[in-house]
C-alpha cells in the first residue's frame, strides 16, 4: 500500500493547507479535500535532534521546513547528510518512526540534485606548482 501524506484543499477557494485546519485561513470554509504532498520544494531551514527517544535507531535526526512548489510549507526528516539552506529537495512519504514495532509513515525529503557536491570534488586540484613562463 503506498502511503500519502495530505495537505488539504479548501473546495471553496482552492487555498492549500498542512497541517489541516477546521477553517480556511482564506475565506473560512470547512470542507476540505485531501491532496497528497508530492513534487519538489526548497529547504527553508533545518535543525538537528540529537536527543532522540529510545523508539529512534539513529544518532540524529534531521528536521526540515521546506516551501513545497505546490503552494505549501511541509516539515519532515531530511536524508540528506549536509543540507544546505535553498537547496532543492523532493518530497517522499516513508517510515519515519517505529512505535512498538510499527512503522510510522511520514514526510522524507531528498535532495533534488544529490550528487552536486559529489561533482564538485571531482573537479581537478588547483595545480600548487608556480608557471614556468
Ligand atoms: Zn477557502
Amino acid at each position: 500500500m503506498a502511503h500519502t501524506v495530505n495537505a488539504a484543499r479548501c473546495n471553496k477557494c482552492g487555498q492549500l493547507s498542512y497541517p489541516t485546519h477546521y477553517y480556511c485561513s482564506k475565506c473560512n470554509a470547512t470542507e476540505f479535500s485531501p491532496i497528497p504532498i508530492s513534487g519538489e520544494g526548497t529547504l527553508l531551514t533545518f535543525t538537528r535532534a540529537y536527543a532522540l527517544s529510545l523508539d529512534y535507531e539513529q544518532l540524529y535526526v534531521t528536521f526540515g521546513i521546506v516551501q513545497m512548489d505546490q503552494g505549501v510549507r511541509a516539515t519532515g526528516q531530511l536524508d540528506i547528510q549536509e543540507p544546505v539552506l535553498g537547496m532543492r529537495v523532493r518530497a517522499t512519504v516513508g517510515p519515519v518512526r517505529d512505535i512498538g514495532g510499527r512503522d510510522v509513515f511520514g514526510l522524507r525529503f531528498v535532495s533534488v540534485f544529490p550528487d552536486a557536491a559529489a561533482v564538485e570534488s571531482d573537479q581537478p586540484a588547483l595545480s600548487a606548482s608556480p608557471s614556468a613562463s
